[in-house]
C-alpha cells in the first residue's frame, strides 16, 4: 500500500543556522532561478514558449498540441541536452507526490521534485536510497535522464534505482513502463535524455534507513592511489578522490556505513577539521565529516541541501572509463597536470558499478569516473577538455551526457553500443519526433 509522505516538510535536520559561520555566502535553494538559462549560465535556452503546468491533465494537453516539446529539470546540465526551439516545460508546478510503499520497498515521486525534496521525508519514514550525487539540489527526473551518479564500487548510477516510470507520450497519452513488466524496452527508457516523452512519475527502489560517517584523508600520494586503486576505492561504501592534478597528492573522502566493517585503508593523514572539496571554499557548505555519524542523506552528498554551493561559477566535464583503466588514466592526467591545475576549481575521481541501462555511461562496465570542475571561461577550458579527451578516449572514456565534451553527437553515439537500439525505441514511442531536439537529432540521425 502506498503512503503519501508530507512533502511540505522536506528540510534538513542540520540547518544552516546551526553551523554557518558569518562567512557563508550561499543562497537559499529556493532563490528564484533564471529559467531562461541553465544553472551555470553557459546555455541560453532557445525555447519559443515556456510552460509550468499545474496538473498532469494540463501537461497532457500541452504535449498533445505541441510539435516540439521538452522538459527541463533543475537545469544543472552544462550540455544542450535539455534545450529546444519549441516548447519547454518545467514540472515543478505539478502537485508534489511522495508515495511510500514499505512492502514493495519503493517510493513513487512526482518528476518535478529534487532529491532534496524527497530524502528527508524518506529518512523520517525509516527508509533510504542507495546513493546520491554530490549535491541534492538536482531534479530526480533530470538526473535519471542523464545517467547521473554518486560513488561506490557497489553502487550503480542513480537511474539504476528506477523500478518504474510514467511518461506523457506525443499524443498526450500516459504510458507506464516497469523493470519487471516491460523488460525489453525498460532498460532503454530510463536514461533517455528526455527523448521518449515527459516523465511525470518515477518509482524508486528504497531500503531501510542507514547511518553513515564521513572522514577525509589528506596528503594521500597519487602514486599510492594509482598503484592500489582497488584498495582506495574499496575503502568505504562511497569514496571520492579530489585533486587538481598539479601536485603529487590528493584528498580522499571516505563515506562508510556505520555498523559495517571498515577496510582499514588509511593513506595520507587524517584531516583535523572539516573541509570543502573545493580548496578555499567554506567548509560550512559541506556535509559533516570527522567521522561523526548521521543519516545517509546528510552524508552521501558532499554539499548540504540548505545551501547552494557556488551558484554557477563553473563549467564541468566528466568521463566514465572501465575501472581497470584507472592507473593509466591517472598517469595521463598527471602528465597534463601543469596545464590543467590553473584552470580547475577541483577534479574528482569516483567509481560506479555496471548497469544494464542502454544509454548509461556505465552500461555493462564497472567504471571509474574522472570529473573536472573548471573555471567559468570556455575559451580557456575548451582546449583543456580536448587535451583530457585525447588522453582518456583511447582508454575507453564515455562522456557524461549532462556535461561539456569536445565530441560531436555522432562521436558520442559511437561510444554507446546500444545507441542504435535507443534510436529504434525513440521511433517506437515518439514516431512524430515531438520530443526531439538538436542534440538528439544529431545523436540519433533524423531519418
Ligand atoms: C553543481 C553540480 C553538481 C553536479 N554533480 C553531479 C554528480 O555528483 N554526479 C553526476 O553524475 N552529475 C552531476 N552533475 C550533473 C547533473 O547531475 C546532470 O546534469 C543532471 O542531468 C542534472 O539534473 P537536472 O534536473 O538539472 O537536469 P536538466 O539539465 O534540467 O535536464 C537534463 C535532461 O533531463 C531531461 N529531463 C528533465 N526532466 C525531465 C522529465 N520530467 N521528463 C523527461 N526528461 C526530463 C531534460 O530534457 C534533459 O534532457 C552536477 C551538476 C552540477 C551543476
Amino acid at each position: 500500500m502506498a503512503i503519501p509522505l508530507d512533502t511540505a516538510s522536506g528540510t534538513a535536520s542540520e540547518t544552516a543556522s546551526e553551523t554557518a559561520s558569518g562567512t557563508v555566502s550561499g543562497t537559499a535553494p529556493d532563490a528564484a532561478p533564471d529559467w531562461s538559462r541553465n544553472w551555470a549560465g553557459n546555455v541560453t535556452f532557445g525555447a519559443a514558449r515556456w510552460h509550468r503546468p499545474q496538473s498532469i491533465d494540463e501537461l497532457r494537453r500541452l504535449v498533445a498540441h505541441s510539435d516540439r516539446i521538452r522538459a527541463v529539470g533543475s537545469g544543472h546540465s552544462f550540455s544542450t541536452v535539455a534545450d529546444t526551439r519549441g516548447d519547454l516545460v518545467r514540472l515543478d508546478g505539478l502537485p508534489p507526490v511522495i508515495d511510500l510503499d514499505p512492502v514493495a520497498r519503493t517510493v513513487t515521486v512526482s518528476a518535478g521534485l529534487r532529491y532534496a525534496d524527497v530524502v528527508f521525508d524518506l529518512q523520517r519514514a525509516g527508509f533510504a536510497l542507495a546513493n546520491l550525487a554530490s549535491l541534492p539540489h538536482i531534479s530526480i527526473a533530470g538526473s535519471v535522464a542523464t545517467g547521473t551518479h554518486g560513488s561506490g564500487d557497489a553502487q550503480r548510477c542513480l537511474a539504476a534505482s528506477v523500478r518504474a516510470l510514467q511518461l506523457v507520450g506525443p499524443e498526450g497519452d500516459l504510458t507506464e513502463l516497469g523493470r519487471d513488466t516491460d523488460p525489453d524496452d525498460f532498460p532503454g527508457a530510463v536514461v533517455a535524455l528526455g527523448a521518449l516523452g515527459i516523465v511525470t512519475r518515477l518509482t524508486l527502489d528504497i531500503e531501510p534507513s542507514y547511518e553513515m560517517a564521513q572522514r577525509v584523508r589528506v596528503d594521500v600520494p597519487l602514486d599510492e592511489i594509482a598503484a592500489d586503486f582497488d584498495a582506495v576505492s574499496g575503502a568505504a561504501y562511497s569514496v571520492s578522490v579530489f585533486t587538481d592534478w598539479g601536485g603529487p597528492d590528493a584528498q580522499v573522502w571516505l563515506k562508510r556505513r556505520t555498523g559495517r566493517g571498515d577496510s582499514g585503508w588509511n593513506g595520507g593523514r587524517a584531516a583535523e577539521q572539516p573541509l570543502n572539496p573545493v580548496p578555499g571554499m567554506p567548509p560550512e557548505f559541506s556535509t559533516r565529516q570527522l567521522d561523526e555519524p548521521g543519516p545517509w542523506c546528510e552524508r552521501l552528498p558532499h554539499f548540504r541541501p540548505e545551501l547552494t554551493p557556488g551558484a554557477g561559477e563553473e563549467l564541468q566535464s566528466e568521463y566514465y572509463l572501465p575501472r581497470a583503466a584507472a592507473p593509466a588514466a591517472i598517469a595521463a592526467l598527471r602528465g597534463l597536470g601543469e596545464r590543467l591545475a590553473p584552470a580547475l576549481h577541483i577534479a574528482e575521481v569516483r567509481t560506479v558499478r555496471a548497469d544494464d541501462l542502454w544509454l548509461s555511461p556505465a552500461y555493462g562496465t564497472d567504471s571509474v569516473t574522472f570529473h573536472f570542475t573548471w573555471v567559468k571561461d570556455l575559451d580557456r577550458v575548451r582546449p583543456l577538455i580536448a587535451a583530457v579527451e585525447d588522453a582518456l578516449l583511447p582508454l575507453g572514456a564515455r562522456p557524461h551526457w549532462g556535461k561539456l565534451t569536445a565530441l560531436t553527437p555522432p562521436e558520442l553515439a559511437a561510444r554507446h553500443e546500444r545507441a542504435a537500439d535507443f534510436g529504434r525505441l525513440t521511433r517506437k514511442y515518439d514516431p512524430s519526433g515531438t520530443f526531439r531536439n538538436a542534440f538528439t537529432d544529431a545523436l540519433l540521425g533524423t531519418d
